[in-house]
This record gives structure tokens, C-alpha cells and sequence, in this order.
């Protein structure tokens, strides 16, 4: 429950429509706790009626005048209506002063009943207007909160958490924690009032009587709860079972090239139908459960009204109660007026445990600070100036591997440096510590003087343009992928970024050119296309220095070409760290840099390291041979 608490912000931030929401419960509860009583009144009238009718008949037949009818009637009258609540007893004063005949003053209480009716049912409407909205808009907070909060984490955060998963889950428990600030506040606010009203008037009316027939409630709650809590337990379970079938059948759906190739579909429907199996026993399970929940409830709340009946019953017989028709018939309405409110309590405490649950989730994600943080007096700025990689060391912190050794590199402003080595060497590395998406271990990095560490996060990171290893597109259109992270970007800029990374006659040849949605609602793109947007977006910003992480990979040695020569104009003042397997010999760099596990072993340029026959040699001649033997 404590985790709830975090809640209260939002509770307060909505403070007056949770006040409004619950006055319209109380509201609405007053107004139908009001019926009860009017039936009360309504049946007592009939019967005295009856009565009254009966007697006359007796004593025209007996011929005996009996003076005392009247005053008993009256007598009768107060006390019926002495325990009412005042605004019946106006309603009673009212309709009997003005001395109506029987049927109308049964047709006046039915129209009564109706009003009553109708405006329970209002206030009812307005309650849910006021809790369920006010729950929506807490809703809406909490899913900016966690996604703003997402946002601000860091890479290592994502590396040791499966992103999509993370983001379903957090979904789910932000409408748990919904069911909590809405239904459950609603339903709990709406039981205390129908059971606080329906209490007081029952103990005025009858104490004994009261005790008597809600001495089954309290089971009734408590089992009701015992069960939910086994439904409650069963259906989690189900759930997991469906989230791993749908899981599964993703995985089916996606890989599907990846399993018939492999001949493996009779494999894989035995685990589909394992899991489904699964599944189906325990949802037929949870049915039978459920099959015995309602029956049982609907038997308590008979036990109720039986009690009722009886109890009263036999005090009118004997008349040794002060009880009437009325009052049992009062009675019986209120024990159908709590057996929602009742039966609502084990629903309404699992909600919240559920929610509780949730909530101690999103608590803990909520509490992640980020390891990289924005320095207390950042500096702002344009970052210009050289690059220095100061004997920096780095260790991965979730699996420590030990991805740069003493990395000493200077990268004097406007220079175009390559970093080229066998994979797994720390070249992908030195780019995520540059854009500071990790802290170095020791030594440290610092741009025109000034160490990174001192810089304001975002204008380091929107100052160098990136194109990552892994390219990821969102499913936009392609000018909107390619000016994503520029606000307010022209379509020129979007055509010559194309331009530049070669891939505008593709772009072109689609029906709606920049217009074409891409992903799954739109077109597939090839692997090299996807590079190339891509590298796009990276070169739509005019920033000063530029990082391309083996984004070249996928596309054929002419295309490579045609991009690095548009490269030699675009980066002319700009200064450049290109990640690379390959090597680009038609540029002229003016350092290339050998990495090998994390050490940089050569370094020089393109003649310098030739000249020591090392493994750049080496990769130069088997570049050679793959030319001369793809006739190149
Ligand atoms: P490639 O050419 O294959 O892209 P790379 O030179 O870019 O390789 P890096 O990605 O820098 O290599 O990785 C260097 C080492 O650090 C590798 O041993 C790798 O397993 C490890 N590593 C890379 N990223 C992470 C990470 N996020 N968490 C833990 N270890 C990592
Ligand atoms: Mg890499």
C-alpha cells in the first residue's frame, strides 16, 4: 500500500475534482438510501389500509363505534416516521396534509420512487464524469512521467533491459495503477457511503433486527475476497501464458523465413501447441472458479434477506418488536441496496493490491537515476576546437570487459580520422564515449580544452552528428526520418542530405518520393537504403564534428564511392572520425588509427603504416586480392 503513495501527487494535483467526485457519490448514494424509506412509508400505508378497511367492516357489522381509530392512526404515523430521514418526513407531512385519497397517495410515493431514482442515477452519472475522467488525466501524467523518465536514462540502462518488453510492462502497470485511481477510488468511496448510510438508517430503525441480518455480510466479504484472490492468482497466470503464446507466435511470424528454411515448422507448432495447451487448462480452471463465485454470493445474499423475512416476520407475528410490514420491506431494499457495495469490497482490494504491485514497479524504474548526468554548471556552447582522447580507459560496467586500453588520440580540428580494426576491437567504443553515452574509467576526453564531462549533455550531443552501427528508422515518412532531431528543417536541406548519401534516385523512384511512409505500414527498404537515410540524417545538421560508425557496410563499392566523394566536399571544415572494416583509399586521411582489443597499435597515415607492414598492411593486400578477384 505505501507504494501508493506516490500517487498522492496526483491526487492532489486533481484535488477538486476528486472533491466534486466524491460529494456526487455521497449525493448520489443520499438520494437512493431515500427509496428504502419511502416504501417503508408506502407498504405501512397499505397495510394499515387493509386494516383500517378490515375493522370498519367489523364494526358496521358489530355496530360499535370505535373512536380510538383515528388517534391510532396518528399515533401510528409518528412513530412510523420518526426514524426517517427529514427530508422524508417532509415528503410524509406534506403528502398527508394534504389528505389525499389511498391510490394517490400510492401513485405520488411510486413518482416519488422514480425522482429518487432518477437522481441517484445522476449524480451517479457525474460521479463517474468527475472519478474517471480525473483518473484518465492521471493516467496521461503518469505514461509522460515514465516516458520522460525513459528517455533520460542511459545507454547501460538499455543494454541490461529489454527495451519493448520494459515499455508493455510499464504500460500495463500505469492502467493497473489507473484501475486504482479510478474504479477502485470510485467504488470504495461509493461503498463506504451506501454502507454508512444504509447502517445508520437500519440501527435507528431496528438495532436487533440490523445485527441479525448482517451477520452474513461479513462472511460473504471475506469470501468473496478468499476467491478473488485465487482468481486473481490464476488469471496472472494465464496471463503470463498468453504473453509467452503471443511471444512465441511473434517470434513465429517474424522468423518465418528463418524456420522453413530450416524445416523446422512441426517443431515449432509442438512448442506453440505445448504452450497453448497450457494455456487453455488453466483458462478452463479459472471458468470453474468463476463458475462457483456467483452462485455462492447470490446464495449469502438470500441468506440475507431469508433472516429478514424470518426474524421480522416473526416480531410482527408476536408483535413483541416494534416491527412492521414497513420495516421489513425497508430492510429487504437495503440489504439489495449493499450487496454490490459488499460483494465489490474482495474486487476492490485486489485492485488495489494490484495497483500497489504496479506501482512499486514504476516506483523503482522512476528512482533509476541516470549514471550520466548533466554537470551541476554546465558549459554551453559550440563545441570546437581538437578532440583529445587523454589515456582513456573504459570497462563496459555490466559485463566488464575491458573495451579500451590507454587510448591516447588527438584529433586536431578539421582533421579526418579513421579508426579501423578487427571487430570487437573497441572501435564503436570510442564513438559512444565521445557522445559521453558512457563515462571513461579513467583519463578523460575533452573537446577545444575543455573535458566533455564539463559540457552541457545536449549541446555535446546535438553538436556531433552520429550515424550508428545498428541504423534504426521509426516508421515515419523518409523526409521525416531524415530531418528527425532538427526542428523546423526545409526540404532543400532534406534533398541535399540525399543527395549526399546517395540514395536520392531510390528516393525518387518511390511513388510518393519523400512522402513514402516507412516499416510496416509502407515500404520495405534494403539493408544499404536504411544506411543511407541513415547517414541522411546525420548529414541534414551542419554540425562541427561528425562520427559515422561503419556505415558503409551494406552498400556496394560504387555507391561507397559515389558517398565518399560527396563526403570530401561535405566535410571540407568539418572535423571527422569515420569507423571503418574497410579500407577507404581513395580518401586522404590525415591519421588512420589500427585498433586491436582496445590498444591502438598503428597509427599514421595511409603511407606511414603501409610502410610498416602491420596488420593494416595486411588488410590493404586482402582488400586488393578481393578487388582483383571480383575483376574490379
Ligand atoms: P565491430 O566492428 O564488430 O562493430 P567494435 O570494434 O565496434 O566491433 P565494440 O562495439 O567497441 O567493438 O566492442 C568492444 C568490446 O566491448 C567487445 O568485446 C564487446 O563485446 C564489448 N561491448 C560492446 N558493447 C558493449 C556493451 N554495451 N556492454 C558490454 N560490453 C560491450
Ligand atoms: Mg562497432
Amino acid at each position: 500500500m505505501r507504494h501508493l503513495r506516490a500517487v498522492n501527487k496526483y491526487f492532489w494535483k486533481y484535488r477538486w475534482r476528486l472533491l466534486l467526485g466524491i460529494i456526487f457519490i455521497i449525493a448520489s448514494n443520499y438520494f437512493r438510501i431515500l427509496s428504502p424509506q419511502v416504501t417503508g412509508y408506502v407498504v405501512n400505508s397499505v397495510e394499515r389500509e387493509l386494516r383500517d378497511s378490515l375493522s370498519k367492516r367489523d364494526r358496521e357489522a358489530n355496530k360499535r363505534p370505535d373512536l380510538a381509530v383515528a388517534a391510532r392512526q396518528q399515533r401510528e404515523d409518528v412513530k412510523d416516521t420518526a426514524n426517517y430521514d427529514i427530508l422524508v418526513k417532509k415528503f410524509i407531512r406534506t403528502v398527508d396534509g394534504s389528505r389525499p385519497t389511498f391510490s394517490r397517495k400510492v401513485a405520488i410515493c411510486g413518482i416519488t420512487l422514480l425522482l429518487l431514482a432518477l437522481l441517484g442515477g445522476f449524480f451517479m452519472f457525474l460521479m463517474r464524469q468527475t472519478i474517471i475522467v480525473m483518473s484518465r488525466h492521471i493516467e496521461y501524467d503518469q505514461k509522460n512521467e515514465v516516458y520522460l523518465h525513459y528517455q533520460q536514462l542511459d545507454t547501460n540502462f538499455f543494454k541490461t533491459h529489454s527495451t519493448g518488453d520494459l515499455m508493455n510492462r510499464m504500460a500495463e502497470d500505469v492502467s493497473r495503477v489507473r484501475m486504482f485511481t479510478g474504479p477502485a477510488m470510485m467504488y470504495l468511496t461509493n461503498l463506504l457511503a451506501t454502507i454508512g448510510f444504509s447502517l445508520f438508517f437500519m440501527i435507528r430503525k431496528d438495532p436487533l433486527l440490523t445485527l441479525y441480518v448482517l451477520t452474513p455480510l461479513p462472511i460473504l466479504a471475506m469470501t468473496i475476497y478468499y476467491v478473488n484472490t485465487i482468481i486473481h492468482k490464476k488469471s496472472e497466470r494465464i496471463q503470463a501464458l498468453l504473453s509467452s503464446l503471443t511471444t512465441n507466435a511473434q517470434e513465429s511470424y517474424s522468423g518465418i523465413r528463418v524456420i522453413k528454411s530450416f524445416v523446422q515448422e512441426k517443431a515449432m507448432f509442438r512448442f506453440f501447441n505445448d504452450n497453448s495447451e497450457a494455456y487453455r487448462k488453466n483458462a478452463v480452471n479459472l471458468a470453474k472458479v468463476e463458475s462457483i463465485y456467483f452462485p455462492s454470493m447470490g446464495l449469502m445474499i438470500g441468506l440475507s434477506t431469508l433472516l429478514t423475512i424470518m426474524i421480522g416476520g416473526l416480531y410482527v407475528i408476536h408483535g413483541t418488536h416494534n416491527t412492521d410490514v414497513g420495516t421489513i420491506t425497508e430492510f429487504v431494499i437495503y440489504i439489495t441496496m449493499l450487496t454490490f457495495p459488499v460483494s465489490a469490497i474482495g474486487w476492490v482490494a485486489s485492485m488495489i493490491q494490484r495497483a500497489a504491485a504496479s506501482q512499486k514497479r514504476l516506483n523503482e524504474f522512476l528512482e533509476t537515476r541516470p549514471e550520466i548526468l548533466n554537470p551541476a554548471t554546465p558549459l554551453r556552447g559550440r563545441v570546437r576546437g581538437d578532440i583529445h582522447f587523454d589515456h582513456v580507459d573504459f570497462h563496459y560496467p555490466n559485463t566488464g570487459i575491458h573495451a579500451l586500453k590507454d587510448f591516447n588520440l588527438l584529433i586536431k580540428k578539421g582533421q579526418k580520422v579513421v579508426i579501423i580494426g578487427r571487430t570487437g576491437s573497441g572501435k564503436s567504443t570510442v564513438a559512444q564515449l565521445l557522445l559521453r553515452m558512457y563515462d571513461p574509467g579513467s583519463g578523460k576526453i575533452s573537446m577545444g580544452g575543455t573535458d566533455i564531462r564539463e559540457m552541457d549533455l545536449q549541446d555535446l550531443r546535438s553538436q556531433v552528428s552520429y550515424v550508428p552501427q545498428d541504423v534504426f528508422l521509426f516508421s515515419d515518412t523518409v523526409a521525416h526520418n531524415i530531418l528527425f532531431g532538427l526542428s523546423g528543417g526545409e526540404q532543400e536541406m532534406v534533398y541535399r542530405a540525399a543527395r549526399y548519401a546517395a540514395v536520392d534516385r531510390e528516393i525518387e523512384q518511390f511513388e510518393q518520393k519523400y512522402d513514402t511512409m516507412i516499416g510496416e505500414r509502407g515500404v520495405t527498404l534494403s539493408g544499404g537504403q536504411k544506411q543511407r537515410i541513415s547517414i541522411a540524417r546525420a548529414l541534414v545538421k551542419d554540425p562541427e564534428i561528425v562520427v559515422f560508425d561503419d556505415c558503409l557496410s551494406a552498400v556496394d563499392t560504387k555507391t561507397e564511392k559515389e558517398i565518399l566523394s560527396n563526403l570530401q566536399e561535405y566535410l571540407q571544415n568539418k572535423t571527422a572520425i569515420i569507423i571503418t572494416h574497410r579500407i577507404f583509399s581513395l580518401f586522404d586521411f590525415d591519421n588512420i588509427v589500427v585498433l586491436e582489443e582496445g590498444r591502438i597499435v598503428e597509427t599514421g597515415t595511409h603511407a606511414e603504416l603501409l610502410a610498416l607492414n602491420g596488420y593494416y598492411t595486411y588488410l590493404f593486400q586482402q582488400q586488393q586480392q578481393e578487388k582483383e578477384d571480383s575483376g574490379i
